[in-house]
């Protein structure tokens, strides 16, 4: 059966997308750590990242770069910060996370609850950052 990833991908479940190319997607963390928290997915299904073939591998890190980079435009924060954690969704997926202490990389705080209307101006304003860059 196909990952609830997979199903975001193909627009199956809805989302608030990022960015997608023909082998990637980035969308909205629907509980996110921070404002802009989004991850970003091979298309292929794969659960374990260290799993993936190098090809793939290093085409998600390029992709999640130009997502990262549109995301600390737009977001105010120190840095973005990545993470790789994959205990919950078996579909290989990178955390971009808007930053600015070792502490909002915490996974056991809580989640910001967001109106839908604030997760889609966050997703509109990263998706113009990142179609202005590429
Ligand atoms: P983990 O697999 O531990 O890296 O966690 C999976 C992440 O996916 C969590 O941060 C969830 O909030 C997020 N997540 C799960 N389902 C959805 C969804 N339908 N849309 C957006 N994010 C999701």
């Amino acid at each position: 059966m196909a990952s609830i990833f997979t199903k975001i991908a193909n627009g199956e479940i809805p989302s608030y997308k990022i960015a997608e190319d023909e082998h990637y997607f980035a969308f909205l963390d629907i509980n996110p750590l921070a404002k802009g928290h989004t991850l970003v997915i091979p298309k292929k299904e794969v659960d374990y990242i260290f799993d993936i073939d190098d090809e793939l591998y290093k085409g998600l890190f390029a992709f999640a770069k130009n997502v990262a980079a549109a995301i600390e435009k737009v977001m105010p924060c120190k840095r973005i910060g990545l993470t790789v954690i994959g205990l919950e969704v078996p579909h290989a997926h990178i955390h971009l996370i808007p930053i600015n202490s070792i502490y909002d990389m915490d996974f056991k705080q809580p989640k910001l609850q967001l109106e839908a209307g604030e997760f889609e101006s966050i997703a509109k304003n990263i998706r113009k950052a990142y179609n202005e860059r590429m």
